[in-house]
């Protein structure tokens, strides 16, 4: 029997991440689990508080007095023995807490006491009468009968303007029913069916192999087209036939309706779709339907790796060298570490893909760490596309102000004869379109954080894209007062007017973060783009995202090189698989497709070798230098941010924090700190950020020594520093 049970106390408070000793009650020794959600009494003052069970034992080695468990919140554990060895190794893994992780692992909704269902309203057919046979129920009933299974209580009350106790009573009454049902964004369509292929030999036998290895981590590196998703989709349909069941993890930009479309078009409408855009409501009833063994197959953004599927067969990691897989608040988790770690718990096996794999999956697949397959044509038999550099300083030379050089004015005028389609692609990343003064070099800057506003054209505003702060934008220069103050560099809206002008006939469209905004405005412009309702499509990152448009023989990347000059030493793999992505855009038809890549940089080794779709050279020339630099994968970074509206405070801080290190690495030979200096971004929303770097060879329990020491000189300022600890962070920013 278990007398005691190690209870973590839900809170923030560092200093209380332990278990902490309660007896169990008699009338709850058969319910308490491992994974159950209580309460008990807290402290000193006894204060009711919530905990998770952690741990449960015969005998209890504590000393005077232990309290009772005070009751159990919920009829189920919310998580189980295998993943709290999960959450012990992210804790210390991410240097966060336990409540941290738990927090990731089950629904945001449950701990906040959000349970409610999506319940929504259906029609009955059952006609008012009597008190009912008047307004405002008519419209009530009227409405439902448009917009059946759409509503739930809240929401009809909202648009109907009827209270919620009318709705109760039209309910009691039998005029209108509630069922349950998930409104997510595609629930209540219903899609073509997408017929499975027959796989060619390349496919057959990396499924084969796939499913026989003895292995449990493979990496699939075929370029774009090669048939990677329909490798996935048999592998799912394999392990789901043994019982098992799935997860497939793409990033959420990738998340789109046609990609969940080709999904539901070959598994059916059971399938969880998990992403961030989900209500808390609808977030509790997907892990609902998969914790009760409801739905076998899911797939999801980075955090639907913690969905609770018992009996996991495999994980699917498409498009695995994307940033966004891992997390930038604590647990600042990489979604596929925690495959390594599941597929080590439980053995399920785990499949990463890419057209351009990370360095450091690459590395493993190197040291046999993992298993490569490669893919080196296209599924449908489509060309590979011709990729041409352009050196746009030629151009200038040439007398070419504009912004396209003229390789790339030929090609578009070109495609627009023959009726084809064109994609012209800017990169986000970079500081693109900052206004500044011709004369003095004055740029205008947001006050709140130390980045360049960006110009709007259609507001005529200038506009923070950190903290969303906008301003007008002056006749004459705020330093020197010369009219020489224009807006510099690029932005898609730019290349938009400047295509107009030069091709008047052309049809445009443009897809970037402030076309998107609206629900579903990112598939009416994919399907405006796709039925050839407009000639050229103008976007950012989005458009480089598994859009399939047969009908496009042009890509056009404007300036490869703007995430080349970001001080981060990802950057160059970055612009490499940028251009390897857009460019998978191209000739995905019968027709053959050309992209020309515009850089003031051709001769960068990211850029030549991505024109050549050369990814091992790439990846042999990259991986020299970051061995050189004792850069990831050959070594760890620990970055320590902190952040505080109080500049002389933080800095006299950092610095403090710094010596102490310093003297304390003394002892670990193999680790350097650099720093500590002001972050790139070195102000967001008035808070000034500083950056301390150690970089080198964690040996395990280091890197947790480190984090607690910081936060242990960190006690006195705990309320005017913010203290960020991440391992190898996405970006050095
Ligand atoms: P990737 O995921 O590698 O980009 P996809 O699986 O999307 O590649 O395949 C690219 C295109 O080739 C799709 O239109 C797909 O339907 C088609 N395709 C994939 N495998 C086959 C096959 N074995 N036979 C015929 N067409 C295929
Ligand atoms: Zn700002
Ligand atoms: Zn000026």
């Amino acid at each position: 029997m278990n007398r005691y049970a190690g209870i973590v106390i839900n809170s923030t408070t560092a200093a209380l991440d332990r278990a902490f000793t309660y007896a169990v009650p008699d009338k709850l020794k058969n319910e308490i689990q491992i994974g159950s959600r209580v309460t008990v009494s807290f402290g000193k003052g006894n204060r009711k508080a919530e905990g998770f069970v952690i741990a449960l034992s015969e005998d209890a080695d504590v000393q005077g007095e232990v309290k009772e468990i005070f009751s159990l919140c919920d009829s189920m554990p919310l998580f189980t023995e295998d993943d709290l060895l999960l959450i012990e190794k992210m804790r210390e893994m991410y240097l966060c807490t336990y409540v941290d992780c738990i927090k990731v692992i089950i629904p945001s909704g449950i701990t906040k006491g959000i349970r409610e269902k999506t319940v929504n309203f259906l029609y009955t057919g059952m006609e008012l009468s009597g008190r009912y046979n008047k307004e405002p129920y008519i419209s009530v009933w009227n409405f439902v009968m448009e917009h059946e299974g759409q509503y739930n209580k809240n929401r009809l009350s909202g648009e109907t303007n009827v209270s919620l106790s009318s709705l109760t009573s039209m309910i009691t009454h039998g005029y209108l029913i509630q069922k349950e049902k998930s409104i997510g964004r595609w629930d209540d369509r219903t899609f073509a069916s997408y017929t499975k292929k027959e796989l060619n030999p390349g496919q057959k036998s990396i499924v084969e192999s796939i499913l026989k290895s003895e292995k449990s981590t493979f990496l699939i590196h075929g370029v774009t087209g090669s048939g990677k998703t329909e490798i996935y989709m048999h592998l799912v349909s394999e392990i789901m036939q043994n019982g098992e069941s799935a997860i497939i993890l793409v990033p959420e930009i990738s998340l789109t309706p046609q990609m969940v479309e080709r999904f539901k078009g070959r598994f059916g409408n059971d399938i969880s779709v998990f992403h961030s855009r989900l209500s808390l409501g609808e977030r509790f009833d997907e892990w609902f339907r998969i914790k009760e063994g409801n739905v076998k197959l899911a797939i999801g953004a980075r955090s639907a790796i913690f969905l609770p599927f018992k009996n996991l067969g495999m994980i699917i990691i498409d498009e695995e060298h994307e940033s966004s897989y891992k997390s930038d608040s604590d647990p600042k988790y990489d979604a596929r570490e925690i495959a390594g770690i599941k597929s080590g718990i439980t053995g399920c096996k785990v499949v990463m893909g890419s057209a351009t794999p990370s360095i450091e999956s690459y590395y493993k697949a190197r040291t046999g760490e993992i298993k490569l397959f490669t893919l080196n044509k296209r599924a449908d038999g489509a060309e590979m596309p011709e990729i041409n550099i352009v050196d746009m300083r030629e151009e200038l030379l040439n007398n070419n102000r504009s912004i396209f050089s003229r390789g790339l004015l030929d090609g578009i005028s070109e495609r627009l004869s023959r009726n084809e389609q064109v994609i012209l692609f800017l990169n986000r990343r970079g500081f693109s379109t900052f206004v500044s003064c011709r004369k003095c070099g004055f740029v205008y800057k947001c006050s709140s954080c130390d980045i360049s506003l960006t110009y709007h054209s259609g507001e005529n505003r200038l506009v923070c894209h950190y903290c969303g702060k906008s301003r007008e934008l002056d006749k004459t220069c705020p330093s020197c007062g010369s009219k020489y103050i224009k807006y510099f560099g690029l932005g898609t809206e730019r290349i938009e007017s400047e295509i107009k002008k030069l091709f008047p006939n052309a049809r445009t469209l443009r897809m970037d973060f402030d076309t998107t905004r609206g629900k579903n405005s990112h598939e009416r412009i994919y399907n405006q783009f796709k039925n050839h309702e407009a000639d050229i499509l103008i976007g950012t990152q989005m458009v480089a995202k598994g859009h399939d448009f047969k009908n496009v023989t042009l890509v056009g990347i404007i300036a490869a090189d703007l995430s080349l000059n970001l001080p981060d030493y990802k950057s160059a793999e970055r612009t490499f698989q940028l251009i390897t992505q857009v460019s998978g855009r191209a000739g995905r038809g019968r027709k053959k497709g050309t992209v020309i890549v515009q850089t003031y940089d051709p001769d960068n080794y990211s850029i030549k070798y991505a024109a050549k779709g050369d990814y091992k050279g790439f990846i042999d020339e990259e991986l020299a230098i970051r061995k050189h630099m004792d850069y990831p994968p050959f070594s760890d970074i620990l970055c320590i941010t902190m952040s505080s509206e109080q500049e002389d405070l933080l800095i006299k801080y950092i610095q403090n924090v710094g010596i102490i290190l310093k003297n304390n690495l003394r002892n670990y030979d193999k680790i350097d700190m650099l720093g500590p200096n002001p972050c790139m971004l070195s102000k967001i929303k008035d808070a000034y950020r500083w950056q301390l770097m150690l970089k080198g060879d964690f040996e395990p329990g280091v890197a947790g020594s480190i984090r607690k020491m910081v936060y242990d000189l960190a006690r006195d300022v705990y309320n005017d520093i913010r203290i960020s600890i991440d391992i190898n962070p996405s970006s050095l920013l």
